[in-house]
């Protein structure tokens, strides 16, 4: 007997990992040395764990090898409520919950949520575990578009028009992957007030809420709509530069009276995976309670600031290309100008920009853009290899097209 995958995987993808980075793979194995800026990694371009975090979890290893409390550590759990209560969020312990990065979570979130052929309003691009774990979860991930015109905004009454009674959740990726967006409160308050009209739980994915560049503020969605239920991500993998611990945390905001049921599966869901990887979550508390190193990297003269800027210059500089200034997070999100590209498959141009200067980026079409007009390069590799990049990168455009 034939040996397929569930049918629960027709819907799910995630391009970041996908098809081009096992070519990338099998490329490596015959010799050549490969760039990838594929993930927002930051280990992997030399940028070194905060010497508390690893502290921490150095001194308490000995210690963290059994199984923990479900929900987590109740110091880092004690650490993450403090942390939005010292934002005007309220909350308690009891609504933390710690997981192997904000992955799980996201997986964990929509599983409970969502019965099949419910709706999720996803924005469009999005990071797209987003999507995949809407489709995972029987659901249906409606995209609304962002628009680039206005430095990628939520398109607000796209959202309204794509509201119907199946609707569940709103996401909101703030800061943004990929575009680099960071949300007014303004803009959060139009996006909770659509929430609020429509009985939506909101999903807040605040995994770069440190890493802004210029004069951009972070504003937590829980703390302007405390009347909302508002799911609120986080963890250590980008602002504490430590993504392979694996460590990350879901904070349930906001009233909880009609929303009991969906938090005891949330909690059978925690306790089915039975903890969380227990080492690092000795550092979440130290993390979020010290001197935060991240803005020495993101304020003038920082290294993420100066990558962010050298990117943006250099990939504009390309005939054809267009770049919306990232206000924050790890990545520039570029268009490639229809008029002078003709694409008709954008996987493939990433493939061919592989095969011929060994750089490995993601398409536009891998965080659910609908035209194969984008591309998006992480902007943590040093000034030199960036800028490297960006010049083949350049040169492999410069009369490309596909017949
Ligand atoms: N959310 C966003 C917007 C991300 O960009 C990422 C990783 O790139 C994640 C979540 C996953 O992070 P974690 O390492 O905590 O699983």
């Amino acid at each position: 007997m034939q040996v397929i995958q569930s049918t629960k995987l027709a819907n799910v993808c995630y391009e970041i990992r996908g098809p081009v980075l096992e070519e990338a793979m099998r490329l490596e194995a015959a010799g050549h040395r490969i760039l990838k800026l594929n993930t927002g990694n930051p280990a992997a371009f030399g940028f070194d764990c905060p010497p508390e975090i690893l502290e921490d979890m150095l001194r308490n290893v000995g210690d963290a090898h059994g199984y923990g409390d479900a929900k987590g550590l109740l110091a880092a759990r004690r650490a993450v409520m403090q942390h939005y209560q010292t934002q005007g969020i309220q909350l308690s312990v009891e609504d933390v919950y710690l997981g192997n990065g904000v992955s799980e979570l996201i997986q964990m979130a929509m599983q409970a949520l969502l019965d099949d052929g419910d709706e999720v309003l996803v924005p469009a691009p999005d990071y797209p575990l987003w999507t995949a774990s809407v489709a995972l979860s029987g659901g249906t991930a409606v995209h609304y578009r962002c628009d680039e015109q206005s430095d990628w905004m939520p398109d607000l009454a796209d959202i309204e028009r794509k509201i119907t009674d199946r609707t569940k959740a709103l996401v909101i990726i703030n800061p943004n992957n990929p575009t680099g967006a960071v949300y007014s409160e303004e803009m959060l308050r139009s996006l909770t007030e659509i929430a609020r009209r429509h009985n939506l739980v909101v999903c807040s994915d605040e995994i770069y809420d440190k890493i802004l560049y210029d004069d951009a503020v972070h504003v937590p969605t829980a703390a302007i709509a405390p009347d909302l239920l508002t799911l609120t991500f986080n963890g250590l993998s980008k602002a504490y530069r430590v993504a392979g611990y694996r460590s990350g945390w879901l904070a349930v905001c906001g009233p909880k009276s009609h929303a009991e049921s969906y938090i005891e599966g949330l909690t059978i869901l925690a306790n089915m995976r039975l903890c969380a990887n227990m080492p690092a979550q000795h550092a979440v508390a130290t993390a979020l309670g010290g001197r935060q190193s991240i803005k020495d990297l993101v304020l003038p003269g920082g290294r993420l600031r100066e990558q962010r800027d050298t990117a943006h210059e250099l990939l504009t500089q390309i005939p054809g290309v267009s770049c919306v200034k990232p206000k924050g997070a790890l990545y520039a999100f570029a268009r490639l100008d229809p008029k002078v590209f003709k694409i008709k498959d954008d996987r493939q141009m990433v493939l061919d920009l592989l095969r011929a200067e060994k750089i490995m980026i993601v398409h536009g079409s891998g965080f659910n853009w609908p035209e194969p007009d984008h591309f998006r390069i992480v902007t943590l590799p040093a000034v030199d290899e960036l800028t490297d990049a960006i010049e083949r990168i350049g040169r492999f455009l410069d009369g490309y097209s596909q017949h």
